[in-house]
């Protein structure tokens, strides 16, 4: 019993699962369920699919080059069936994919922190460039527009403060409208 891997997602496929596809050079192609099957028929390129492990360790996002690795390996050397030697490999793979775990979870903390860091320095550089809104509204509103000058909204603001006066207008004309309604009514 032999544990493959999905051409396309690097998943496991384990005995009775998923499909396999064997070109007519020999090559055998290997698929964990018919998703991956579908986008290989569809010459998806893995490295490029954002859900799959090559993706991630093309990109960085897991870890890619560790000794771990190694132990997962073919080897063609033919070994004669030994019970120590079983229970001995057997302890072993446990003991390696342990390792492996912590090695994988260690560099995705290491990289999370990054991030972290990354998140801090720019939430920092906000509050100092708008630290006038902690210490004063109006100073903050100020600083805004003088920004957005400089940034050329200028003819936008005019024009809504043209607008906010016509509608001061309109607002007027009905007031004196309710004064002559109410002047009729008396
Ligand atoms: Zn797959």
């Amino acid at each position: 019993m032999r544990i493959e891997t999905c051409y396309f997602c690097s998943s496991k496929i384990y005995p009775g699962h998923g499909i396999q596809f064997v070109r007519n050079d020999c090559k055998i192609f290997r698929f964990c369920r018919s998703k991956c099957h579908k986008l290989f028929k569809r010459k998806k390129n893995p490295r490029k699919t954002a859900w799959t492990k090559a993706y991630r360790k093309v990109r960085g996002k897991d870890l890619a080059v560790d000794p771990s690795f190694e132990f997962a390996k073919r080897r063609n050397v033919p070994l004669k069936y030994d019970r120590e030697f079983w229970n001995k490999t057997v302890e072993a793979i446990k003991k390696v994919e342990h390792i492996k775990t912590k090695r994988q979870n260690l560099y995705l903390a290491q990289r999370l922190r990054k991030a972290r860091e990354v998140e801090t320095a720019r939430d920092i550089k906000a509050v100092q460039r708008d630290i006038a809104i902690l210490n004063d509204p109006t100073e903050a509103i100020k600083a805004k527009k003088k920004r957005m000058v400089e940034a050329g909204i200028v003819e936008e603001i005019h024009e809504s403060e043209n607008e906010a006066e016509e509608n001061m207008e309109v607002d007027t004309h009905w007031e004196t409208n309710e004064d002559k309604l109410t002047y009729i009514k008396i």
